[in-house]
């Protein structure tokens, strides 16, 4: 038995690696530091009461019997929550306070009206001149709610985050909130679903949403019309600021500039931001390392490639959003064949919608085919090892990660030869290139697991079905 609770927690670590998805341990586990261990009582320290209560929501049952398991029957857990508080950041920097309304800057109340007749008034950049009196309009899609938003592993952790922010805006640790992930994959849905929930949730509280190149435009015509304090003012009055694929901002020093300040001044009274991005921080260029440094603040949470479930609960949202009925071999395969983006996911649904309206024919499994070849032919899609795998691991509900991982456990090692028989057989890879890809195996392997699954299909029948229904997913 481990003596220290350094060791004690390694241990626990080693069995819960084996029973979550890398995805999990990596977001909700190696966060974790273990403190002390007195009797049989292990004190772990997590980062915050979000995390503290996201574990105990959802990892309790697999945290007891670990740790039942290491200090037996008594054996108990307790947390430590820090509680981290970046707004009494060190760095200091200051922000100049408009000489004129300095009431409205300190207390700004909802829908202000911003009165652009008179030279004391700051300008709103959303509004065209002319106008007298204005609210400051959140800019949000009332489609895109939370409610709107399918849940899947994809996005539980962005998501959730999105949520607890939306119940307490800028009393959260995740300030700002930074969702990344490619593009088409729900991060401007879940943005504005955030600020709709909030502005559900806090009605007197100004939210403001706004694509960053708008932001650049607005800050550009600001320069030229030498507005450019008016601008910034405009912006520190906000309670949540939204700014979507702030990777536009590189290379965009002013810009970044002017940001720079509006965030400080926002964050240090408070304020939520929430941002995406369609990279990681780390790998955004052109982007000023003390703005980085700042998004680094707060969370930063990713959006993935939805899992075959979520793409079919996605495109059920849809269709029962829009009151239409469509086959369930229609939806499985708009859901296998389109698989790394939301956005075509549910373009190809319209255009098959439409087809069909047009045409007055029924939607078949077969138009789809029709309909999907032609879409999906000018992405010059065939089937690949990712393709093959992606379609295993979704059928035998494993995290593609584990495949391509060196993992022996059992079930992993059987679905990564099925894996390894169907690239042989359907792509042009070589058996080196097939091994390469799941999990680092040489050619042998690969020949060994194609002669297993050869001879598994004789003599088990209830295999044979498996790898026949996978052989139709990955055919179609
Ligand atoms: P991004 O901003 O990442 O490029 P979007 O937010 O524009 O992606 O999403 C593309 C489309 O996919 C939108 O129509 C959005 O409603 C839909 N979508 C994305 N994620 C989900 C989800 N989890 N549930 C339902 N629809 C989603
Ligand atoms: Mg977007």
């Amino acid at each position: 038995m481990a003596k220290n609770h350094n060791d004690l927690w390694e241990n626990c670590l080693n069995i819960i690696r084996d029973n979550v998805s890398p995805q999990s341990y990596k977001t909700w586990f190696e966060p974790i530091q273990p403190l002390k261990l007195i009797d049989s009582v292990l004190t772990i320290q997590v980062p915050s009461q979000f995390f503290y209560e996201w574990l105990e929501e959802h990892y309790i049952t697999l945290l007891k019997k670990v740790v039942k398991k290491e200090l037996g029957p008594e054996g108990r857990l307790e947390y430590s929550i820090i509680m981290e508080n970046h707004t009494n950041s060190k760095q200091s920097y200051s922000v100049k306070l408009p000489t004129t309304d300095k009431k409205a800057l300190v207390n700004p109340t909802v829908n202000m009206p911003i009165d652009l007749g008179g030279n004391k008034s700051i300008k709103n950049p959303f509004i065209i001149p002319g106008l007298k009196k204005v609210n400051i309009d959140s800019n949000l899609n009332p489609n895109y709610t939370f409610e709107n938003f399918v849940e899947g592993d994809c996005n539980r952790l962005a998501r959730s985050a999105g949520y607890a922010v939306a119940k307490n805006p800028g009393g959260t640790s995740f300030n700002p909130l930074m969702v990344y992930g490619s593009t088409g994959l729900g991060k401007t849905h879940l943005l504005h679903a955030i600020g709709i929930e909030i502005k559900k949730n806090f009605p007197n509280k100004t939210v403001l949403y706004v694509p960053s190149e708008k932001f650049i435009n607005q800050f550009i015509d600001a320069v030229k019309s030498g507005s450019n304090n008016d601008f910034v003012n405009f912006y520190q009055l906000v309670d949540v600021l939204i700014i979507d694929d702030v990777q536009y901002l590189a290379g965009k020093e002013k810009t970044q500039d002017v940001f720079f300040h509006i965030f400080n001044h926002l964050h240090q009274n408070g304020k939520q931001l929430i941002l995406s991005s369609d990279k990681p921080p780390v790998e955004l260029q052109g982007m000023e390392q003390r703005l980085l440094s700042r998004f680094k603040w707060g969370l930063s949470a990713d959006l993935q490639i939805p899992e075959l479930e979520t793409r079919i609960a996605i495109l059920e949202k849809k269709i029962y959003n829009d009151g239409i009925e469509l086959p369930k071999d229609v939806i499985e395969y708009l859901a296998y064949s389109i698989t790394t983006n939301i956005r075509e996911l549910e373009g190809a649904l319209i255009s098959l919608i439409a087809q069909s309206s047009l045409n007055k024919k029924e939607v078949t499994l077969d138009l789809a085919k029709k309909m999907i070849d032609k879409f999906v032919k000018n992405n010059a899609r065939e089937v690949s090892i990712d393709y093959i795998q992606k379609v295993v691991c979704d059928y035998f509900e494993l995290p593609i990660e584990l495949m391509k991982s060196k993992t022996r456990k059992r079930e992993v090692v059987q679905a990564r030869q099925i894996a390894m028989y169907f690239a042989k057989n359907y792509t042009k890879s070589s058996l080196a290139t097939i091994g390469a890809h799941c999990g680092g195996k040489d050619h042998a392997t690969v020949l060994h697991a194609c002669k297993t699954v050869n001879n598994l299909m004789e003599t088990d029948k209830r295999f044979r079905a498996y790898v026949d229904e996978l052989e139709k997913k990955i055919n179609i």
